[in-house]
C-alpha cells in the first residue's frame, strides 16, 4: 500500500513536537501503513531552522513506518496530495491584542491554507484544525476551499471531551475507559457546553454515578478552564494532551467509532439541533467508512438548550468579525 501523506502545520511548535512522533510511530494509520510527513512553518529563518531540527529528530527516531519527511514554508507545496492535514499552527494572542485582531490575523493564515488545500490536497482529504480560534479558523479554511466537500473540514473539541470524561471518571471512581458518550457542544472556548446527560459510566446512566450539583456548578467550569489550570501548574500549555486528542480525533474519523460510541467533532453544521447552518459547531458524531455523521434526535432540557444557544451565539459573532475573509 502506498504511504499516506500527512501534512502538519506549526511543525516547530509545542503540539507538533508531540504529535509528529506519534504519527511516525503508527499511531494514526496503524502498524501496517507507511506515512510521509509534510511539515509547514512560517517563512521566518529561525522558525524554519527549528523545523529542520524537528525533522532531524524524526530521522533519528528510525521509525520503520516513516517513509519520508519534507519541510515547507509554502502551504501549496506542503498540502499537495495530502490524505490528512493537521492545521496546528496559528497566531497566538499577544499582549494587548483584541479578540478581533486575533481573529483577523488567523483568518489571513487560514484563508491561504484553505485555498492551498483545495488546489492540491486529495479530494477526500481529512482536515483537522487545532490552532485557535479553531472553529472559526476551520470555517475560514472551508469557505476558501472552493470545490472541496465541506465535510472534509473539522475542528478539535476532542480534548474538551477527553477532559470531561476524565473528570466524570474521577468523580465516579471509575476507569476513564468505562465512561462513554460525554458530548461537547459548540465552540472550543470558554462557552463550550460539556454535556453528560447521555453519558454512561460502566453501562449505567452517568446521572446515577455523578452528583448533579457537582456537574453543573463545578465540572463544567473545570473543563472550560482546564487549559489555564495546566499553564498555571506547568508553566507551559497543555501541548501533549492536545496532540493526543488531535490523534484521537483523526484516528476515529479514519478508522470509525466503536459501536454505540460517539465522539465530539466540530463540523460544518447542516442545521442539526437548530444551530445555524454553515457554522463550525461541535456535535456528537459517529464515524464509519471515513465519514462522520451527527448523532440525531438527542433529547435536551432547558438548561442544555440554553447552553447550546450561548455557544452558538459566540460562533456567530466570531464569524461576523471575519465576514470579509469568507470566500
Ligand atoms: P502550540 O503548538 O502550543 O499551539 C498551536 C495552536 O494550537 C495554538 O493556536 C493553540 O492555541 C492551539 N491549541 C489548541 N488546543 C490547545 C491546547 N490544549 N493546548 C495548547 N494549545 C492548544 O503553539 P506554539 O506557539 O508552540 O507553536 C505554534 C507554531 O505554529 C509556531 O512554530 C509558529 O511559527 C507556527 N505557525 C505556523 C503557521 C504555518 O504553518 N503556516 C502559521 C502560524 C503559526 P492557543 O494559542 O490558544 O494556546
Amino acid at each position: 500500500m502506498a504511504a499516506k501523506k500527512v501534512a502538519v502545520t506549526g511543525a516547530a511548535g509545542n503540539i507538533s513536537y508531540s504529535l509528529l512522533f506519534r504519527i511516525a510511530a503508527g499511531g494514526l494509520y496503524g502498524p501496517d501503513t507507511k506515512v510521509s510527513l509534510s511539515l509547514l512553518e512560517v517563512d521566518v529563518p529561525a522558525v524554519a531552522k527549528a523545523m529542520e531540527g524537528v525533522k532531524m529528530e524524526l530521522e533519528d527516531g528510525a521509525f520503520a513506518l516513516l517513509e519520508s519527511c519534507t519541510t515547507h514554508t509554502d502551504a501549496a507545496a506542503c498540502f499537495a496530495d495530502a490524505d490528512a492535514a493537521f492545521l496546528v499552527g496559528a497566531r497566538p494572542r499577544s499582549k494587548g491584542m483584541e479578540r478581533k485582531d486575533l481573529l483577523e490575523a488567523n483568518a489571513a493564515i487560514f484563508k491561504v491554507q484553505g485555498q492551498a488545500l483545495a488546489a492540491g490536497a486529495r479530494p477526500d482529504a481529512k482536515v483537522l484544525v487545532v490552532g485557535n480560534p479553531a472553529n472559526t479558523n476551520c470555517l475560514i479554511a472551508q469557505r476558501n476551499a472552493a470545490g472541496m466537500d465541506p465535510a472534509c473540514f473539522t475542528a478539535m473539541t476532542r480534548l474538551d471531551q477527553n477532559r470531561a470524561a476524565a473528570q466524570v471518571a474521577a468523580h465516579a471512581g471509575a476507569a476513564v475507559g468505562e465512561v462513554r458518550n460525554v458530548v461537547v457542544w459548540g465552540n472550543h472556548s470558554a462557552t463550550q457546553f460539556p454535556d453528560i446527560a447521555h453519558a454512561t459510566v460502566a453501562g449505567k446512566p452517568a446521572a446515577e454515578a455523578v452528583d448533579a450539583k457537582w456537574y453543573k456548578e463545578e465540572m463544567i467550569g473545570v473543563v472550560q478552564q482546564r487549559g489555564a489550570a495546566i499553564i498555571a501548574a506547568r508553566g507551559l500549555s497543555s501541548a501533549a494532551s492536545a496532540a493526543s486528542a488531535a490523534l484521537d480525533h483523526m484516528h476515529d474519523w479514519i478508522h470509525g467509532t466503536p459501536e454505540g460510541t460517539w465522539v465530539s467533532m466540530a463540523v460544518v453544521s447542516g442545521g442539526e439541533y437548530g444551530i445555524e447552518e454553515g457554522l463550525v459547531y461541535s456535535y456528537p458524531c459517529t464515524c464509519a467508512g471515513g465519514k462522520w455523521s451527527v448523532v440525531p434526535d438527542l433529547a435536551r432540557d432547558d438548561f442544555a438548550a440554553e447552553m447550546m444557544k450561548a455557544t452558538e451565539a459566540e460562533l456567530r459573532e466570531e464569524r461576523d468579525a471575519v465576514a470579509a475573509l469568507l470566500g
